[in-house]
């Protein structure tokens, strides 16, 4: 089973504040150190990396002078506007010295729910990997509080493995994984090597519903665990203070708790798609486009002969032949009636029609399913 994890190409690691910071006091540079060393050798190796990492609240409490954690959100939120300045030059200034390009992303979880931000986030997430730039993700806990409250990034964290159809999810945090019971109170405790990320006793396991509302417990783990074997993401829960536990962990090392998905990122895709049977309208294809659709490709203004229905970007839509024979189903880059301004056209002329690209084809690859 570790093999898949070792399989991995794109990967979500998440670190939490027990590990970036000391004790909630300012940030622990050795560590952000340490990771950005990990995170180089693996992105050396081909792999693509997406850093998911808390810290500003710490950070922007040490700078604030705050010695005590504020209980209003307010200062909270406030101390994370100032500190998460200070976390992105932390790891800007480590990237550089590995000659790695790093871009700040700060997300919400509303920004992922709505269709069309969460094809703008992910049409920057991956452009952002493709140019080889690792993503340093927060949450933008200015305009959001949930993970102040409830999780310390890790539902965060599966929420961009979902958008970027993450192969693995590895949550690096203070203890060995999930136990069976709780190791402080019970002394046999066993670790959990391995299991089905949607096994439902592991919430109980790990402390149920009662600790859900502490910052990043093992429940918000094995819950994000849950959500990242949606897409078909596998999760990785270990301990961030063995040495190289990054590495280790992606080489297939039994470290850690493997918690994996059953399905693989194209059933889950196909069976996403499939819960939104409503589709909004139909493209119409000449020949050309259905062979092309047909053959793996994306699906291009040019292959479209007629756009029905009225459909704003980001929606379902239908693909048919000129017979309208449905032959796939997809998420749209563009709106119904910028789809009826383009169709017909070559991606390169879609600037001056619209006067903006969002992107060349009408329909990714990635997000259509053939029927
Ligand atoms: N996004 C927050 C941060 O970066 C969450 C961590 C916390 O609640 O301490 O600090």
């Amino acid at each position: 089973m570790r093999k898949q994890i070792a399989e991995a190409k794109r990967i979500v690691v998440k670190v939490g504040s027990a590990l970036v910071t000391n004790n909630g006091e300012g940030l622990d540079h050795v560590f952000i150190a340490d990771c950005a060393q990990q995170i180089s050798a693996l992105h050396d190796s081909g792999r693509e990396i997406l850093l998911v990492t808390s810290g500003a609240i710490a950070a922007g409490m040490q700078r604030l002078g705050w010695r005590k954690r504020p209980h209003a959100m307010h200062d909270l939120q406030a101390a994370a506007a100032v500190g998460q300045l200070g976390l992105a030059q932390a790891y800007e200034t480590i990237f550089v010295q590995h000659e790695l390009k790093a871009a700040q992303v700060l997300l919400t979880h509303e920004d992922l729910a709505d269709r069309t931000r969460y094809l703008n986030a992910r049409s920057t997430l991956t452009t952002l990997l493709r140019l080889g730039v690792v993503p340093i993700i927060n949450e933008n806990d200015t305009v959001v509080t949930d993970e102040i409250r409830f999780g310390d990034n890790d539902t965060l964290a599966a929420l961009v493995a979902n958008l970027v159809e993450a192969d693995a999810l590895v949550i690096l945090t203070d203890q060995d994984g999930l136990y069976n019971a709780d190791p402080r109170s019970n002394p046999s405790a066993k670790l959990v090597f391995e299991g089905r990320a949607d096994d439902r006793s592991f919430e109980a396991m790990a402390g149920g519903a009662a600790s859900s509302i502490s910052t990043g417990g093992m429940v918000t783990k094995i819950r994000a665990a849950q959500r990242a074997a949606k897409s078909g993401a596998h999760t990785l829960i270990a301990n961030g203070r063995v040495e190289q536990a990054l590495r280790r962990v992606l080489q297939g090392e039994p470290l850690g708790t493997f918690l994996y998905a059953s399905s693989t990122p194209l059933l889950a895709r196909k069976q996403w798609l499939a819960d939104h049977l409503q589709f909004a309208g139909t493209l119409v294809l000449d020949d050309g486009a259905v062979s092309a659709m047909r053959s793996g490709k994306s699906l291009l203004p040019i292959g479209v002969t007629k756009v029905l229905g009225d459909f704003e970007r980001g929606a379902v839509v239908c693909c048919a032949d000129l017979r309208g024979v449905e032959l796939a189903r997809g998420l749209v880059n563009y709106s119904a009636s910028e789809a009826r301004r383009i169709m017909r056209h070559g991606s390169n002329e879609i600037e001056s029609l619209l006067g903006y690209v969002s992107d060349d084809e009408l329909i990714h690859r990635d997000n259509l399913v053939l029927i």
